[in-house]
């Protein structure tokens, strides 16, 4: 093992003891290190609409994913490498890991079982190890919201670049990096067509990014609050339409077919996480159109009549995480694309580790974009 960094004994991390309470504060022992793990110190992580989740008990309660409190929340995080089990780790695009470099990394991955080693989506790994996750065992610190995080083994690791400030990159190592998996599921994107967004949160901001520089026609956004439709426009949206102006469904799905000569949309996208977006969208895209769902992580159910699929001829196309070749391009993304986009526009409140239930607060009633947790930062 390579430490010659000053680690201390514990750490401290935001932990949930139990669903919707506020988190407490504790001391969590600094793990030892499996072959092949690192230990990171958190420069910054960001929080994600699924840790509210997470928090609330709902990913629980749906079936979508067993967790058991006490949980360090938060998988997006940047981290420097302070202390690594090995001095051969290669970085995914070449290079190897080294003491003091800036990193993201994937969630773990077995590599060997069918969706890692034949299918080739190893974000699908029957096996994986999750950031985010119950803390009572070793390696302990495995969330964002901690001034450390272990490294597992299979997790990839990437670089940041020097011009990527440790907030955007933890935003890249999940929201970007979500919807770069998805753009590359979908297929191009025609300079002639019409996109629409499905919600201004940090995936659909950074989904409208994209298809701005993918060169879409138009790019319609729907969603609220007004500060996120703003934001949407900055980065590319030609048309707005806000949920509060137009509360129902029906006249969202008529305000897309006028802007789109009756027809619909050539690509619907559904990043809201709404329940009602799916069917809604549905009536969005135009006959042989695509539409992609990257938002539905919730537990609920929805009534669609299957006909619409078939009599429409759509490609309806799901996309779940991304592989770590996501995590390095959405770094070269932030990296080449900053002057374009003002990045510190998703980062709205910074706050420390005693106070990440204000964050997850912030998320969940949408007063927040993107809430910036920084260990560094202490109760006053
Ligand atoms: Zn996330
Ligand atoms: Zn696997």
């Amino acid at each position: 093992m390579t430490a010659n960094f000053d680690i201390p004994a514990t750490s401290r991390a935001a932990v949930i003891t139990e669903f919707g309470a506020d988190l407490e504060v504790r001391e969590l022992p600094i793990p030892d290190l499996e072959p092949g793990a690192l230990l990171v110190r958190i420069e910054a992580a960001t929080v994600c609409g699924s840790d509210v989740h997470v928090w609330d008990g709902s990913l629980h309660a749906g079936g979508v994913r067993p967790i058991v409190p006490p949980v360090v929340p938060g998988h997006e995080m940047t981290g420097v490498v302070v202390s690594m089990a090995g001095d051969d780790i290669g970085y995914t695009g070449g290079g190897r890991v080294a003491m003091g470099d800036r990193i993201v990394f994937t969630q773990g991955r077995c590599g060997t079982c069918y969706h890692c080693a034949v299918a080739g989506q190893p974000n699908l790994c029957s096996h994986r190890r999750n950031y985010g996750d119950n803390c009572d065992n070793h390696p302990y610190l495995v969330g964002g919201f901690a001034e450390y995080c272990y490294v597992y083994p299979s997790s990839r690791k990437i670089k940041v670049p020097d011009d990527v400030a440790p907030e955007w990159a933890s935003a890249g190592s999940c929201a970007l990096r979500t919807v770069i998996a998805a753009y590359e599921r979908l297929g191009r994107i025609e300079p002639w067509q019409t996109v629409v967004i499905q919600g201004p949160g940090p995936l659909g901001l950074f989904a409208t990014a994209l298809a701005k520089r993918s060169g879409a026609a138009r790019i319609i956004v729907i969603g609220a609050p007004a500060a996120r439709l703003e934001l949407a426009r900055e980065w590319g949206a030609t048309d707005l339409i806000s949920v509060d102006d137009a509360p129902d469904a029906e006249t969202r799905v008529s305000t897309v077919r006028e802007l789109t000569g009756g027809n619909g949309a050539e690509i619907v996208q559904e990043w809201s996480g709404a329940g009602s977006a799916f069917a809604e969208g549905l009536d969005m895209v135009r006959r042989g159109g695509r539409f992609l769902v990257g938002g539905q992580v919730g537990p609920h159910h929805v009534t669609i009549q299957p006909a619409k699929i078939m009599k429409n001829h759509l490609d309806i196309i799901g996309s779940m995480s991304a592989d770590d070749s996501h995590y390095w391009k959405a770094m070269q993304f932030l990296s080449q694309a900053k002057q374009e986009f003002d990045f510190d526009r998703l980062m709205t409140t910074r706050y420390g580790l005693h106070d990440v239930t204000a964050a997850l607060r912030g998320m969940q009633n949408l007063s927040e974009i993107k809430p910036v947790i920084d260990p560094r930062l202490l109760a006053s």
